[in-house]
């Protein structure tokens, strides 16, 4: 079946496949996942040292003040984003005991934290079995068949029905890497791709930039 090939080969091309994010327990795994929202992990990656240093652990952040965490934090954009780290960590405080909660329903209930962050930190935090779509997985899923839903959460749920529970979360990483390495959003490198013999896709984006106004953003 082209699915099981497909994910054979993206396995052998991506053996080491994982979070590029650096972060240590619950707390910076949360913290840095809402820090990567439209914003590069290597970016993430140059902040948080910082950031960790002077706030390490949920109580420390939940005694900050938006306006302390901004500077530290602005290059990932969004001063939203260091309210909603400091709004997060007190209501981890007073609801949860001051510990990140373990399951994808309370992770969602707290500030800035969407389907897609709760996703990833009860994979990367605490082994739960996810698939997070972002971007790339919405992408790359789609041009290769293994979903065909128009919305992050029908394309969540078709991956579920395709791979292995137990590989859900590494799969996430297979797409991802493959979205930012090969079948990238424009100009997909499908003469170079270990998949192409299998993907309904080859070729496609080249031929519908060829097509049409090649200044037109975000097809897939
Ligand atoms: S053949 Fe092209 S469209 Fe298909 S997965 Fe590879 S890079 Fe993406």
């Amino acid at each position: 079946m082209n699915r099981q090939a497909i994910l054979d080969i993206l396995a052998k091309t991506y053996p080491d496949a994982g979070p590029e994010l650096n972060f240590n327990g619950p707390y910076e795994t949360l913290v840095a996942t809402m820090l990567s929202a439209q914003c590069t992990d290597k970016q993430v990656n140059k902040v948080t040292p910082a950031l960790f240093a002077r706030w390490p652990d949920v109580a420390a952040m939940a005694g900050a003040t938006a306006d302390e965490v901004y500077p530290y934090v602005k290059s990932c954009g969004f001063s939203k984003k260091a309210q909603n780290i400091v709004m997060a960590c007190r209501q981890i405080m007073t609801q949860f005991g001051g510990e990140v909660p373990g399951n994808l329903d309370d992770l969602q209930k707290l500030p800035g934290v969407g389907r897609k962050t709760a996703n990833v930190v009860y994979a990367n935090a605490f082994g739960g079995d996810a698939i997070a779509v972002d971007t790339h997985v919405f992408r790359v899923s789609k041009r290769l068949g293994l979903a065909d839903a128009n919305d992050v959460l029908g394309v969540e749920k078709q991956l579920m029905q395709v791979i292995d529970r137990p590989l859900w979360s590494t799969a996430h990483h297979w797409l991802i890497l493959h979205g930012r390495r090969v079948c990238t959003a424009r100009n997909p490198k499908c003469g170079d791709c270990p998949i192409a013999s299998l993907c309904p896709s080859f070729g496609a984006a080249q031929r519908r930039q060829g097509s049409t106004d090649q200044s037109a953003p975000g097809s897939l």
